[in-house]
C-alpha cells in the first residue's frame, strides 16, 4: 500500500475511457466534468482541450494504479505548450503540469514531469528560450512532477557564484539547481519499503524548510510558499509576482477530487489552507475573471473563481464529514453516508486510482488523526 501514490488521474480515468470524448477547441474537456463555459478565458478553453488530448491518449493506454501510462506509451504522449502570461508558460501531457519562465537570465520551470517524458520537456523548453535552465522548483516529491528532474537539471547550469550549489559535489554547479522543500529531499533519498528509489541526480540541490523562500529571477520576485501536511508534506507553491502566475502543484487540481496522500504526510486540512492561500494571493480582474492566473497541478489553467468554487468544494465536504464523526459515525458509514454526493457528477470516480469512496476516507482520516 506504500508504493508509489500517484497524483495523476490517468490510471482513475483508465477504466472508463470510453467516458473521453476526443476533444475539439471549445469542447470544455470531458463529458464527466462539463463546466459551464466561460467566456473571455480562451486561453482556459484551448488549455482544456490540450490536456484532455494528453489525458485521453495517457487514459486509453494506462493501467493499472502505477501513475500514469506504461513506458511505452510515452512514445506516443506529447508535451503542449500554453502561454500564460508574462514570462510564463504552461507545459501540458508530460504528467503533471510544468511551469516554465523564461527570460534574459534563463529559464526557470516548476515540475518536470515524468522521467520517460524528458527530452520531449526539454524539446519544449527549448522552443520557448535558448537561454539555460537554472532553477527547477519541485512542487512536491511525486514521480509525473519530479522524473524529469536529472535530465532538465543535466541540461541547464547553476549561476557561478551563487550559494545555490548544494552539498552533492562539485558536479552540482554544472547543472540546474533544483529547490525543493526539505522533506522532499529526505523522501527521495530513503524511500520507503516497497517504493522505487530516485537516483541521485533527481535530487534536490537545495531544500528549505522556513515557510517561504524567495528568489529573484528573469526581472521578477519569486515566492516559494511552503503548504505544511496538505497535498503530501513537502508542498511548494511558486508565486511569479511580476507575470501574476501562481503554480500550485497539487494542491489544487481541476480534474477530480483532492488527492491527500497519507502516507506522505498529507492532510486535508492543509489542502484546504493551501486553496485558502492561492486565494487570498491571488487578485481576480473584471467580474472574478483573469487577473491572477493558477496553473493547477492537473488540469487547465484557471483563475481565482475556479480556486474558489473548488475552495468551496472542499470545504463543504470537510464540514460533512467532520460532523458524521462528531456523531459518531464510522468510517464505513460515512462513506455510506455519500457526503460528496452532490459533487460526484463533476469530480467523482468510481473505478481506478483514486476513487471518491477513497477521497472520503482520506477526509475521515484526515480528521480522525
Ligand atoms: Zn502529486
Amino acid at each position: 500500500m506504500r508504493k508509489s501514490l500517484p497524483c495523476t488521474f490517468a490510471a482513475a480515468l483508465a477504466a472508463q475511457p470510453r467516458r473521453i470524448r476526443a476533444p475539439t477547441i471549445g469542447d470544455h474537456g470531458h463529458s464527466r466534468r462539463s463546466a459551464p463555459p466561460r467566456s473571455g478565458l480562451a486561453r482556459a478553453l484551448a488549455a482544456t482541450a490540450l490536456f484532455a488530448l494528453a489525458q485521453a491518449a495517457a487514459a486509453a493506454q494506462s493501467s493499472g494504479p502505477h501513475p500514469g501510462p506504461a513506458p511505452r506509451d510515452f512514445a506516443h504522449a506529447e508535451v503542449h505548450i500554453l502561454k500564460v502570461q508574462g514570462s510564463i508558460y504552461m507545459l501540458v501531457g508530460a504528467g503533471g503540469n510544468i511551469t516554465v519562465q523564461t527570460g534574459s537570465d534563463g529559464v526557470l520551470l516548476v515540475d518536470t514531469g515524468y522521467a520517460a517524458m524528458s527530452e520531449k520537456v526539454l524539446a519544449a523548453v527549448r522552443s520557448l528560450s535558448d537561454g539555460p535552465i537554472r532553477y527547477i522548483i519541485d512542487t512536491h516529491v511525486h514521480a509525473d512532477h519530479t522524473g524529469g528532474n536529472e535530465t532538465l537539471a543535466k541540461a541547464g547550469s547553476t549561476i557561478a557564484g551563487g550559494n545555490v550549489v548544494g552539498n552533492i559535489g562539485a558536479s552540482a554547479g554544472s547543472q540546474a539547481a533544483i529547490l525543493a522543500f526539505q522533506t522532499v529531499l529526505e523522501r527521495m533519498a530513503a524511500p520507503s519499503e516497497g517504493e522505487a528509489a530516485t537516483p541521485q541526480g533527481a535530487w534536490p540541490t537545495e531544500t528549505y524548510t522556513t515557510p517561504e523562500r524567495k528568489l529573484f529571477f528573469n526581472g521578477e520576485g519569486i515566492e516559494m510558499i511552503h503548504i505544511p501536511a496538505a497535498h503530501t508534506d513537502g508542498d511548494t507553491m511558486v508565486f511569479f509576482r511580476r507575470s501574476d502566475v501562481i503554480s500550485t502543484g497539487d494542491i489544487f487540481v481541476t480534474n477530480g477530487y483532492p488527492i491527500v496522500d497519507l502516507a506522505r504526510g498529507g492532510n486535508i486540512q492543509g489542502v484546504i489552507a493551501g486553496l485558502n492561500r492561492i486565494i487570498e494571493i491571488a487578485i481576480p480582474a473584471n467580474e472574478q475573471e483573469d487577473g491572477t492566473l493558477v496553473v493547477p497541478g492537473h488540469g487547465r489553467l484557471c483563475d481565482v473563481a475556479d480556486v474558489v468554487f473548488y475552495q468551496e468544494m472542499v470545504t463543504i465536504i470537510r464540514d460533512r464529514v467532520q460532523d458524521m464523526i462528531k456523531r459518531g459515525l464510522t468510517l464505513a458509514q460515512v462513506v455510506a453516508a455519500r457526503p460528496t454526493r452532490d459533487y460526484d457528477p463533476r469530480y467523482g470516480a468510481t473505478s481506478g486510482f483514486w476513487t471518491t469512496d477513497k477521497f472520503v476516507e482520506a477526509v475521515y482520516r484526515s480528521l480522525k488523526h
